[in-house]
């Protein structure tokens, strides 16, 4: 059992060196790990890594890899979680009923459009089941993530929902405790909200989240 453990543990350092990590980091953002990624300094380039990216098994169930879209001078980075079916076969972000919530929310409340924002996700692969997803999967694709982050520099990121927020911080509180808080990482801006997917299940909470949209565009 614990041979196993081990085979795992190395398979995930190697997936980890072939990004360019020189060792991770439990504190993301700090000066070692964004300048030991040797990932393209070109968003297309990273795109087209990503596009062919086999480095975990989500490569298996995916059609299409879903890359981050809009504006790379954006003040505003909203981060999901991971692409729907109906994203996985399309290859584009936020599509759908979700999609549509989302661009109500940059264009009522923000009053911008969406082409001003960068918007991506955590997992550019869409997997089978999200109840199956390992920690190990996130933390691997969380490099192309950053290298994002890093090229577009946003003034503010909004993250929905509770993966995007725990794998960016390693703060793995509740949703519920960190929405709407403005949390300082480096030279970054955080504020969490709720999923549009959660919206469109609990209608009730928009009202937090016009709160927290509010917050976003005071800071911008
Ligand atoms: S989810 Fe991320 S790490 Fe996994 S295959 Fe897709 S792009 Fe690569």
């Amino acid at each position: 059992m614990k041979n196993l453990y081990n085979a795992l543990q190395l398979k995930q350092l190697y997936q980890l060196k072939n990004l360019g990590y020189c060792y991770t980091d439990s504190e993301p953002f700090s000066y070692e790990e964004k300048h030991h990624l040797k990932l393209p300094n070109d968003l297309h380039q990273l795109k087209q890594q990503a596009q062919k990216c086999h480095l975990c098994s989500l490569s298996k169930s995916r059609n299409r890899t879903v890359f981050g879209e809009g504006s790379s001078h954006a003040d505003i980075m909203f981060i999901g979680d991971m692409p729907m079916e109906l994203e996985n076969r399309e290859g584009k972000i936020f599509l759908g009923r979700s999609g549509e919530m989302l661009t109500n929310m940059i264009e009522k409340v923000l009053e911008l459009s969406r082409e001003h924002i960068y918007i991506t996700n955590l997992l550019k692969c869409h997997p089978l089941s999200s109840h199956t997803l390992e920690a190990s999967i996130m933390h691997t694709c969380k490099a192309y993530l950053f290298k994002e982050i890093e090229m577009v520099q946003p003034k503010v990121i909004v993250t929905l929902g509770a993966m995007p927020y725990h794998y960016l911080t390693n703060d793995f509180r509740e949703i519920q405790e960190i929405r709407g808080s403005v949390i300082q990482k480096g030279n970054y801006t955080i504020i969490p909200t709720y999923h549009p997917n959660f919206l469109l299940k609990n209608p009730s909470f928009k009202r937090e989240v016009f709160v927290d949209l509010q917050r976003v565009k005071a800071l911008v």
